[in-house]
């Protein structure tokens, strides 16, 4: 018999909860935040317009290049209003520098990672919402580690306005230059940084100098199946995408692989996935990772499909990136072949994710700041 991992009693762990959080930023607070604190510090409110155009209009944040404002409250502005939030510690590239990986230092020394990936079409960057994850998702290397804090808003919008900066530069060659998809997949669980999330989303969406000006549908939340919050995200009236981390159609091989499945049945979490659907009009992006002689057989593509057929819904499968250690690997092709054939002929709309940042430790499930830690001490 398998023996469960423990799963959080509270998502929103008391740990994270007790944490220092860094110091307040624009990107915490909406316009007229930005502007009361400035009133605080006896400075014009407009100032806060001008500073927010640089930061999201115009991706600077060196007061330096700050011309509009008086050379003598640069500092002091951008000291209130800018604090640096994430020191990079290394940036990686691969895919030709196609893909990107950015290993951040906090204000408390915790490190996530953030991915920019360059397509013909569109830029997309795949950011972290917590240090750590308390989700325990056994073939996830985030996951080993378990959790460290929330990240705070401004930590979360930061990392794609950082990187919006970098595809700007015009590094990514053969790519647009302007940011245009976010994707919280990186490490953390979403939902169980629930507020923080939903203010991010809002500052990434909000047009400039508000925010960043991405377009919501372009946004993508990704969840283990924290039920009542994607009840309560289905009601806050945005049409971000939902990608449901399922990996498992049947609730045995899920309460392992997904251990909150313990307390969310494969059941209860497609009930609130159909809601979201229903209610936002978006389709629901199904997440599989494919581990070999683990979740791969054909009855389970059988079974997934009878689960999905005539939904909202779209199957993403992921080849597995084995984690170090792990006693697990991806599926063979052929494998994955006759899941999808399986999977489409029960009418499902099914895709295989491309494989980006391998080399760099960057692709899905593969961001751990141990691994980061480990990497900087030989550096
Ligand atoms: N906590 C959220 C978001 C982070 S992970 C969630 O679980 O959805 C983003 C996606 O990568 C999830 O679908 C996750 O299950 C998947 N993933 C994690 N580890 C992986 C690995 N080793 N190989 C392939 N996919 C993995």
């Amino acid at each position: 018999m398998t023996s469960l991992p423990m799963i959080p009693v509270d998502p929103d762990a008391a740990a994270a909860r007790r944490a220092s959080l860094p110091p307040r930023h624009l990107a915490d607070l909406d316009l007229a935040g930005r502007q009361a604190l400035l009133a605080e510090i006896g400075e014009p409110a407009f100032r806060a317009r001008q500073i927010s155009t640089h930061y999201f209009g115009r991706l600077v944040r060196d007061p330096a290049l700050m011309t509009d404002l008086p050379a003598a409250a640069r500092e002091r502005l951008t000291g209130t209003l800018l604090p640096r939030l994430l020191t990079p510690v290394r940036e990686l590239a691969c895919d030709d520098g196609a893909t990107r990986k950015a290993l951040w230092r906090l204000h408390d020394g915790s490190l996530v990672e953030s991915v920019l990936m360059g397509y013909q079409d569109r830029v997309t960057v795949c950011i972290s919402s917590q240090a750590g994850c308390g989700m325990a998702c056994p073939f996830c290397a985030t996951g080993q580690a378990g959790l460290t804090r929330n990240l705070s808003t401004a930590e979360i919008v930061d990392q794609a306005v950082y990187l919006a900066g970098v595809a700007a530069s015009g590094v990514v060659a053969g790519s647009p230059a302007r940011l245009s998809h976010v994707v919280f997949m990186g490490m953390g669980e979403p939902l169980a940084n629930y507020s923080r999330v939903v203010a991010a989303i809002r500052r990434l969406t909000a047009p400039a100098p508000e925010g960043l000006g991405l377009s919501q549908r372009h946004i993508t939340v990704s969840t283990v199946g924290l039920v009542p919050a994607i009840r309560r995200l289905a009601s806050e009236d945005l049409s971000v995408t939902l990608a449901l981390s399922l990996h498992a159609p049947d609730d045995e091989l899920r309460d392992e692989l997904v251990p909150v499945n313990q307390r969310w049945k494969v059941a209860e979490v497609l009930d609130a996935a159909w809601d979201y659907a229903a209610r936002t009009g978006r389709r629901v992006s199904i997440e599989y990772a494919m581990i070999r002689d683990v979740n791969d057989q054909p009855w389970r593509a059988d079974l997934l499909g009878r689960l999905l057929a005539g939904r909202l819904a779209h199957v993403n499968l992921i080849p597995l990136n084995p984690t170090p250690g792990s006693r697990w690997d991806a599926s063979p092709k052929p494998v994955e072949r006759e899941f999808v054939r399986r999977l489409r002929a029960a009418g499902v709309s099914t895709t295989v994710r491309d494989t980006r940042g391998r080399e760099i430790d960057g692709a899905c499930g593969q961001l751990a700041a141990a691994e980061g830690e480990k990497d900087e001490a030989t550096a």
